[in-house]
């Protein structure tokens, strides 16, 4: 079976104005390079058209309105200091959280085996009633909520491997037996979130906070943990917070991961996996604002989606 690729133009409307590192070029880059590579193992499709109920599994209902009436006619407005938003943003932000349910049930329905979302903008920063950090809509926590309401799955774990802690996500996810959620993350750091003593109510969050400088060998001792930790919980569904702003390239951040790391987590997650989840697994592009590392690293992740049986 081949790998989806969900995408949609639309990320193109979302503007967030000159000089804003959350910027249209990230999934450009990220969707012009599997265009020219055009691997028939990619199976390409559009976002689903997410409904309301299905967002209000994971946001406030005065949240979402205040999101529905807050795109400006004409030039930008901002949700917090640095989410900004433009006319157009409103189909980017609802493709981008449509297109993990696109990709759920595009696993469920067996048309392919696993998926990568390449949208904007990200989401591990949105809580059920705030945006933040460049996230409007938690895309991966929607998806998680789905796996739980509509297929009925009982473990579902999300692996964040963005550079920065997702707060979001954990916030959603902290009272839910569930959820497995766990996170590497540079700290401190923004968000400020993230230490390990943040477990979950039910110890189902697991955060691996690591320094400012951290090379590639370290992260991957530190990743063992985060493995060990997948084994113990046996998902039936994972789902990956694919960040790329880890790469030693970032400018937003300073690990030093390389292009090839990226390959070599992705495998490592799906080989602990598959005697649980047998192979389900949906990745969402988050952060990584370097163009070239971006489009490299996420090149070498689907690759490793694609690789894996
Ligand atoms: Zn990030």
């Amino acid at each position: 079976m081949k790998t989806g690729l969900i995408t949609s133009d639309t990320y193109q409307n979302h503007d967030t104005g000159t000089g804003h590192p959350e910027q249209i070029a990230r999934v450009s880059v990220i969707i012009d390079n599997f265009k020219k590579l055009n691997n028939k193992n990619l199976l390409w499709k559009k976002p689903s058209i997410i409904s309301d109920e299905i967002i209000l599994t994971t946001h406030d209902l005065e949240y979402i309105n205040l999101v529905k009436k807050s795109f400006p006619k004409k030039s930008f407005s901002s949700l917090d200091g640095d989410t900004i938003i433009s006319p157009g943003s409103k189909e980017a932000i609802f493709d981008a959280a449509g297109s993990i349910i696109a990709a759920i049930d595009g696993v469920e329905n067996k048309e392919f085996k696993n998926a990568f979302c390449s949208v904007r903008p990200p989401g591990h920063h949105s809580s059920q009633n705030k945006a933040a950090g460049f996230c409007i809509l938690n895309n991966i926590a929607i998806g998680c909520q789905y796996l739980l309401k509509k297929y009925k799955y009982k473990k579902v774990a999300i692996v964040d491997i963005d550079v920065h802690h997702g707060n979001g996500t954990q916030d959603i996810f902290y009272n839910n037996e569930n959820v497995l959620f766990i996170s590497t993350h540079q700290y401190p750091y923004y968000p400020g979130t993230g230490s390990e003593q943040e477990r979950g109510k039910f110890n189902n969050i697991t955060n691996i906070p690591l320094p400012a400088g951290t090379s590639s060998e370290e992260y991957l001792n530190a990743f063992e943990y985060a493995l060990k930790k997948l084994e113990d919980f046996k998902p039936e569904f994972v789902l990956i917070s694919a960040g790329f702003d880890a790469h030693e390239d970032d400018p937003l951040a300073q690990f030093r991961l390389k292009t090839e790391d990226y390959y070599h987590i992705t495998k490592r997650i799906l080989e602990t996996t598959k005697n649980f989840s047998h192979g389900k697994v949906v990745s969402i592009l988050e952060g990584g604002y370097d163009l070239k590392a971006l489009q490299d690293s996420s090149k070498r992740h689907v690759d490793a989606l694609i690789e894996f049986n």
